[in-house]
């Protein structure tokens, strides 16, 4: 039987009440227990003398219990419990808070490891609650867990080595035999007895590597092979090339680069025996709805509907909007459908894109449905993707018969995370952006100068151009709901500084219909000034708006501040961004100057990347990845090892039928049975 059949509380100390706890972390069998890594280890092998502590710093003393336990009751009906210890240089005193069995648990005399921050007062050294431990040799660095309330990293340790001590005498690898020798992996069951207790750090290294290796390619083997389930089948071949007479009707013409783009489409879906699977990567405006449109026009003029699906239910409605005129002197059909439509709106949209009657389809997560049937869906467009897991896109996708997919991005990826990320799509890049646009200035402010930025905001108005102001962001935990936020500081500015100017106020959790109604009276220059939280993040584009101005810069990533710098600066007046922040941070002034450095979003991504690390920047949540338990992206080499793997085994094995591989079917089946229910 397998120990991810075996539930927790088989383990001694973990009854009902305890399990709910360990469920919270994701740990319900025995499996789990041992699949849960820790987070980090402390090393109690490298000990400071005392004599030679430095205060704020973390350290391991090795000392004696030199006086007995002085338990004092203090305000409150809290206890704390006093003593000292000393090794052969020096004293230190202790001091922990509620804890009635310190002096059952370190006896006078007895040597032991205390790991803490190191205080030094007019008494000398002190630590505050430290760590301890009885000396033992063999553990010297020892497990550091995530935990939640109600349990503790001791209980934690505890079920890790009952765990361990369940595992049979022989497991089998998953790993192929040969991947562990040229890679140089050691065992499975040497890896999880060392990642929880390693016996040395060069033991823990060797553990952690190869349990990272397997996570990667488990991930890889995963992410390939559902792609490769969508190229079984042959695509429709949309042989006659229509874009030359839809781009002749645009009211611009096509950069280079966006030429290119539609034509690496039109050429996917007209020669390859597979569906087209591409990824179209552009800086924010560089056109690649106009892209798009134009792939959609093709596939209607080939007989078949096209589906834009779109993150935002502005966005959505704003790709109509672009759509509708594009399309106004065609005999092509545009059709909305998004979640806040009525009942009945939906209805009817619904009934004319099952029937045919509708040739593209432009909506949200609402398109997915599944209540809405396409009549016959020969390409699945998704903006902005990073926005939607790869499952959602699947599930686009699996509304026609394997119809060609296409998908937009305005956030860069280093190639090796393409890989994964995107798999074996193709990718063209938009590297130009539309002639006549300008740098947007950029500038970094702290609240100190807010008044006077607002004025410069003013005299923008007064010459006719429009605004933008992301308000300061608010945390639920503050206790203060976004909305009232929102409207708070919008009040003060209409009653301060734009008295005489027509403020509106865009917000996350307003009604679609109320989100429109505002957005519409921007467009139409009809409100000058827009505060809105993050929600104008993505697409929204008015040409006539010049300034960005964004408060509490620091919390947001640089991608999203590039990205809601985008919204100004396209049109032919000069536009400024001004990030507002008080913090003194240095990487926020890092980040920050960034941004006031260079308008090239890959530059930008870039750097994010080496600030953040890319644990933060590729959030798997962002990219709808599984969750994973050891791995992140920042080993780049183990990263490349276990792509060049995979592609070896499916090269031998290309849906991993054989045999020998069935650990490792399973592993990726638990890997990925989780990925739906952690997207949003
Ligand atoms: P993004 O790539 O960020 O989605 P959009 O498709 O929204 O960018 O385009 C940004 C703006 O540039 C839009 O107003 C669009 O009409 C305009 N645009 C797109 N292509 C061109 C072009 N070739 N020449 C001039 N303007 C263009
Ligand atoms: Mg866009």
């Amino acid at each position: 039987m397998s120990l991810y059949e075996v539930p927790i509380t088989k383990l001694s100390g973990i009854g009902e009440k305890r399990a709910a706890l360990f469920r919270k972390l994701g740990i319900e069998t025995v499996g789990d227990m041992i699949t849960y890594y820790p987070r980090s280890y402390d090393n109690w092998s490298a000990t400071t003398p005392i004599a030679e502590l430095q205060p704020d710093e973390n350290c391991v003393v090795r000392a004696k219990v030199a006086t007995p336990v002085n338990n004092i009751r203090i305000s409150g009906g809290r206890t704390m419990a006093k003593l000292s210890v000393c090794d052969d240089t020096g004293y230190l005193n202790l001091v922990f808070f509620n804890n009635k069995y310190i002096s059952s648990m370190l006896r006078y005399g007895e040597e032991y490891l205390f790991m803490g921050r190191v205080a030094y007062d007019k008494y000398g050294y002190q630590m505050v609650s430290p760590e301890f431990n009885k000396l033992t040799d063999s553990e010297t660095i020892t497990p550091v867990y995530h935990l939640t309330a109600g349990l503790n990293n001791h209980m934690m340790i505890r079920a890790a080595k009952e765990a361990l001590s369940m595992l049979p005498a022989e497991i089998r690898d998953p790993l192929p035999a040969d991947a562990l020798q040229r890679y140089d992996l050691c065992p499975l069951s040497f890896a999880l007895n060392n990642v929880h207790f390693p016996a040395d750090l060069q033991a823990m290294e060797t553990a952690r590597r190869r349990l990272i290796f397997e996570e990667l390619l488990t991930l890889n083997l995963g992410m390939r092979l559902m792609k490769s389930q969508s190229h079984e089948q042959t695509a429709m071949h949309f042989c006659d090339d229509y874009t030359a007479e839809f781009i002749e009707k645009l009211p611009f013409t096509l950069t280079g680069a966006q030429q290119r783009a539609v034509g690496d489409c039109v050429a996917d879906m007209r020669d390859k025996p597979s569906p087209m699977n591409r990824l179209i990567q552009g800086d924010v405006g560089s056109g690649k709805t106009a892209v798009c449109a134009a792939v959609c026009y093709h596939t209607v003029k080939n007989g078949c509907q096209a589906a834009f699906m779109a993150p935002t239910e502005i966005l959505a409605q704003q790709h109509y909007e672009t759509f509708r005129k594009m399309f106004a002197d065609t005999d092509v059909r545009v059709e909305l459908l998004t979640g806040s439509m009525t009942a009945a709106e939906k209805r009817k949209a619904r009934a004319r894109i099952e029937s045919g009657e509708s040739d593209i389809v432009i909506g949200t997560h609402a398109l997915v449905s599944e209540s809405t049937v396409f009549a016959k869906l020969g390409c699945a467009i998704t903006d902005e993707q990073h926005r939607f897991g790869v499952a959602q896109r699947a599930r686009l996708a699996s509304k026609g018969e394997h119809p060609h997919v296409l998908v937009l991005s305005a956030t860069p990826i280093p190639r090796t995370l393409g890989l994964i990320i995107y798999g074996d799509l193709d990718i063209t890049i938009i590297d130009e952006l539309p002639p006549g646009r300008t740098e947007v200035e950029t500038y970094f402010i702290g609240t100190d100068k807010r008044d006077r930025a607002l004025g410069f905001l003013k005299k923008q108005v007064e010459e006719g151009r429009q605004c933008y102001i992301v308000c300061p962001l608010v945390e639920e935990s503050e206790g203060v709901d976004e909305l009232q936020n929102a409207n708070d500081y919008a009040a003060e500015l209409m009653l301060g500084p734009f008295r005489d100017i027509s403020v509106g106020i865009l917000h996350g959790k307003m009604k679609a219909k109320d989100k429109e109604k505002v957005m519409a009276q921007f467009a139409a220059n009809e409100i000058s000034i827009l505060v809105s939280t993050t929600v104008v993040e993505v697409g929204v584009d008015v040409k006539n708006a010049t300034v960005m101005m964004i408060e509490n810069a620091e919390r947001f990533g640089l991608s999203t501040l590039h990205q809601l710098r985008g919204r100004v600066g396209r049109g032919e007046h000069k536009s400024y961004c001004i990030l507002v922040s008080d913090n003194q941070g240095e990487s926020t002034e890092q980040r920050l100057g960034v941004m006031c450095r260079t308008n090239n979003g890959f530059e930008i991504a870039d750097m994010d990347l080496k600030l953040r690390g890319p644990g933060d920047f590729f959030g798997n949540r962002q990219h709808g990845l599984p969750q994973l338990s050891i791995a992140d992206f920042s080993d780049t080499e183990t990263l490349a090892q276990s792509q060049e793997a995979a592609e070896s085994i499916l090269r031998t094995s290309p849906d991993l039928s054989d045999e020998a591989l069935r650990p490792l079917r399973a592993k990726i089946r638990k890997l990925f049975e989780t990925t739906e229910n952690t997207m949003n």
